[in-house]
């Protein structure tokens, strides 16, 4: 398949290395045929992030971090300028102190709470406030899940409950912005080894088991990730919207350990 994307033009947020799953969908967007542009969060990833940008030709609109709103609207004044309209929209952010992704939930603190919450959840909600106004023949908005916002897993902690509430705006704002064409997904990844999964405390157990466990008994990668989100991303689901969509090799459907998993 090829040329899905071709004529659209979009923004990606949440690139900082090459194994970032925001990347696998930038490369898979610009295979595709669909103009980009990207942001970073600091003058650390602006280094790694530039030659990325370089290799798929794409804009780098400068410095983005969801916490300070300047940012946030001098990307989408920086996307008007430069194209008057988007199609769409990629948000692959979170975070929260690493010394909380261990351990009980129970002793989450409050401020590490609302930062996490913040970050990782209302920025998908203050992205969207800014791409409704350049989204003006209609869009498709994408961000990322995991499957903690639905079950207990282990260390996951916060970003399981903040992973929640994101799945939830999903569907407010889907039913928000349909009127206008807007359509509002989310993928739920499989786990990958990226910067944001290693603060995860026990990371490596959790992907060992996923690999021995899923029923493809695999661990999906940044380029399975970026294709399915084709689908989301292109006319192909025009009829789609408010959808949380799993990619993590059939993990989500089981009830417990598959019977020929090895002991880890
Ligand atoms: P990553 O570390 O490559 O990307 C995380 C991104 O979030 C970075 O680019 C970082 O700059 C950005 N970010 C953090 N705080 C920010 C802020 N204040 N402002 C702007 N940007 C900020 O890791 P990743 O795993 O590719 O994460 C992308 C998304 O995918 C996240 O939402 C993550 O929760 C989700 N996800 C990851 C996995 C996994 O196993 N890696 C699985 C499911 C979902």
């Amino acid at each position: 398949v090829s040329g899905l994307m071709k004529g659209k033009r979009g923004v990606i947020l949440g690139v900082a290395n090459n194994r970032s799953i925001a990347w696998g969908i930038a490369k898979a967007c610009q295979a595709q045929g669909a103009e980009i542009a990207l942001t970073y969060q600091g003058d650390a990833l602006k280094k790694r992030v530039e030659p990325l940008a370089a290799e798929l030709g794409a804009e780098l609109l400068g410095h983005c971090d969801v916490t300070d709103p300047a940012t946030i609207d001098a990307v989408f004044d920086r996307l008007k300028e430069k194209w008057g309209k988007i199609d769409f929209v990629v948000h692959a952010i979170a975070f929260s102190d690493k010394n909380e992704l261990e351990g009980r939930y129970v002793d989450t603190s409050a401020e590490n709470f609302s930062k996490s919450m913040l970050i990782s959840c209302y920025s998908l909600t203050a992205i969207a406030q800014r791409a409704e106004k350049l989204m003006t023949e209609g869009g498709s908005i994408v961000t990322l899940s995991y499957y903690g916002a639905e079950k207990w897993m282990p260390n996951y902690n916060v970003m399981g409950v903040a992973k929640a509430a994101l799945e939830a705006s999903v569907r407010y704002l889907a039913a928000d912005l349909g009127a206008k064409g807007i359509r509002v997904n989310a993928i739920s990844a499989g786990p990958i080894k990226t910067l944001a999964f290693a603060g995860i405390a026990d990371s490596r157990y959790l992907l060992k088991y996923n690999e021995v466990n899923a029923p493809l008994r695999k661990n999906v990668s940044i380029d399975e990730v970026g294709q399915s989100s084709m689908y989301f991303l292109s006319d192909l689901s025009s009829g789609v919207t408010g959808e949380v969509h799993h990619v993590d090799a059939g993990y989500h459907v089981l009830g417990t350990k598959v019977p020929d998993a090895p002991d880890i």
